[in-house]
């Protein structure tokens, strides 16, 4: 596929779920990806990417942003604590904010740099051991606890569990984000970004059905 393909499916996906496409921030996954098919769809217009790993990201982004105004830049893999310096000044929104300790240093950093990148709290909403992620029933307390200490939280992003489907855990995210008052939702990849929009998605975040399969492959 390409990015007007991609584009177009968006289009299409929004349409049917009544929703502008320009609510719809497609995130190109670029972790893993060859510089060259990631600098062809800059040179497409596009700006929004996205990268799973601080170390990766600060090889290639920093000299793309020298070339190329504008680039808007998604953390959406795990975050270990000592990597939040390098993650805030990388990146203009971080998806993966999910653990009180994290909330904390970032409160820290916050103050003591005077901004923060935009944030999403990540919700484990298969319960799954193995994944990161706040678990459903705690999600309410720790947006408040977020809350109280002034992070910029907008918004709610899920992983749904591989063997499952995932317009289940679409819907569960967008309603707790509803009932939070969060207005983002950081859901849908590539074999699912259609049903992520029709529940509401606000970030999708697209990697192989764009760039083509990672190789290695990631993860
Ligand atoms: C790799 C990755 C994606 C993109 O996956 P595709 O299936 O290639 O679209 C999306 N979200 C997260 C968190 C990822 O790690």
């Amino acid at each position: 596929m390409g990015l007007t393909d991609i584009t177009t499916r968006i289009a299409k996906a929004a349409k049917a779920a009544d929703r502008d496409p320009s609510e719809i921030a497609l995130i190109a996954v670029s972790k893993v990806q060859p510089n060259e098919r990631v600098e062809a769809v800059l040179k497409e217009g596009h700006r929004c990417f996205g990268e799973n790993r601080v170390q990766e990201a600060a090889g290639k982004w920093p000299t793309f942003r020298e070339t190329y105004d504008g680039i808007d830049l998604h953390l959406i893999g795990p975050l270990q604590s000592n990597k939040s310096r390098q993650a805030f000044e990388l990146f203009d929104m971080i998806h993966t904010l999910d653990r009180p300790k994290l909330a904390q240093t970032f409160a820290r950093l916050a103050q003591e740099m005077g901004s923060c990148p935009q944030l999403f709290i990540q919700v484990n909403t298969g319960e799954e051991p193995q994944k990161a992620g706040i678990t459903p029933a705690e999600t309410d307390a720790f947006v408040a606890e977020c809350r109280s200490l002034d992070l910029p939280v907008t918004g709610l992003m899920c992983i749904p569990p591989v063997d499952e489907t995932p317009s289940l855990h679409f819907a569960l995210l967008q309603k707790m984000a509803e009932r939070n008052g969060l207005s983002q939702l950081s859901m849908g990849m590539s074999d699912d970004f259609e049903q992520a929009i029709a529940f509401g998605a606000t970030h999708i975040r697209v990697g192989s059905a764009l760039f083509g399969a990672r190789v290695p492959p990631a993860e």
